[in-house]
């Protein structure tokens, strides 16, 4: 029996992820430092009218809020003995709306890097990080995810490590990295590297999310796309426009127009699981899912097409997008990524 991810794509072209959960949390209530986790037992409700507001703006795939619920994570919050309360009633609450949607919805259990740096760089072991991620998707599971969702990561160790843990529990699991470092992770990942790791891991899907803006998401998605075999399932969950700090709080500025044509960009660059990151609310979501209805997907876009719509891209992602992959190629200004900031003309407020 295929599991329920493998079914609906089965079904449809795409399928539409939800917007921010962060972000979107610190707009109900939220301080800057608490542990978003905790609110699953604190404020569940808080929880479901989210996931249920994404679900009603047309969102396919919801994300737990776990993204931290490593014990290594929940540790900062001194919540490190709670891993399996707090994944489970993650779980639990988008199922609860999920299966209140009276049509297919998915509830994709969100794990997120665990902080630490991996060996040999750092001081987690391969098989401790593994551990932790296993514990993490085991209660996940419990609580009825359909699929484990690894995301925002950055390294090829940690990825694999959540990876394995995933799999212990027979579940699918997706794997998207952040490629906010001129074309590449913080580690020096390129979206060619993903491909690769992808298909020796037997990934359900792969892609990109967060970052630095719509334009640098799918610049990197149509990376994965060129590398990675025709079947792959890419999914791409972009910021809604860029990250800018306005008094004391992170903001972004994104519009749903901008989305909206990220959204279409995304299919022509090969995506068929495409949600929001950072910033994306339901409006923004809506906005989505009215753009990709009845779409008809156009050429993979290069660097210039994605310019001309959603802002610059960094030169790591357009030397890539030529086709130069060396660390060379792209390397000589990484700080044009800075420039322009994202959103197309006339959107950016400053
Ligand atoms: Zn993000």
């Amino acid at each position: 029996m295929n599991d329920r991810l493998t079914s609906l794509l089965a079904n449809r072209e795409w399928l539409l992820a939800d917007g921010a959960m962060g972000s979107n949390l610190f707009d109900r209530g939220l301080v800057s430092g608490d542990a978003p986790e905790l609110w699953n037992v604190e404020h569940p409700e808080r929880i479901a009218d989210l996931h249920r507001r994404f679900i009603e703006a047309g969102a396919d795939i919801v994300l737990t809020n776990s993204f931290g619920g490593t014990r290594h994570r929940l540790k900062l919050h001194r919540a490190e003995d709670r891993v399996g309360e707090l994944n489970e009633a993650a779980a639990r609450i988008a199922r609860g709306e999920a299966d209140r949607a009276g049509r297919p919805v998915l509830v994709a259990g969100s794990m997120g890097p665990t902080g630490e740096i991996l060996e040999p760089l750092g001081s987690l072991s391969a098989a401790q990080a593994q551990a932790a991620f296993a514990e993490q998707a085991a209660a996940l599971a419990r609580g009825g995810a359909d699929v484990l969702w690894i995301e925002t990561m950055s390294s090829v160790e940690e990825t694999e490590a959540a990876i394995a843990g995933a799999r212990s529990t027979g579940l699918p699991v997706v794997a998207t990295l952040s490629f906010d470092t001129n074309g590449r992770t913080m580690m020096g990942i390129t979206p060619a590297d993903l491909a690769r790791l992808a298909e020796r891991n037997h990934l359900a899907a792969c892609g990109s999310n967060c970052g630095v803006g719509a334009a640098e998401v799918v610049a990197s998605v149509v990376g994965v796309a060129n590398a990675a075999p025709g079947a792959t399932v890419l999914v791409a969950k972009a910021n809604c426009g860029i990250p800018r700090y306005v008094d004391g709080a992170i903001r972004f500025d994104g519009t749903p127009e901008l989305m909206a044509d990220y959204a279409r960009l995304a299919r022509d660059a090969g995506a068929r699981i495409i949600g929001g990151c950072c910033g994306t609310t339901p409006e923004h979501l809506a906005a989505m899912r009215a753009a990709l209805e009845g779409y008809s997907p156009g050429a993979r876009p290069d660097g210039a097409a994605i310019e001309a719509k959603l802002g610059a891209i960094s030169t790591g992602a357009s030397a890539q997008l030529r086709g130069e992959t060396s660390r060379e190629a792209g390397a000589a200004n990484g700080a044009s990524s800075r420039r322009r900031r994202g959103g197309a003309a006339g959107t950016v407020k400053s």
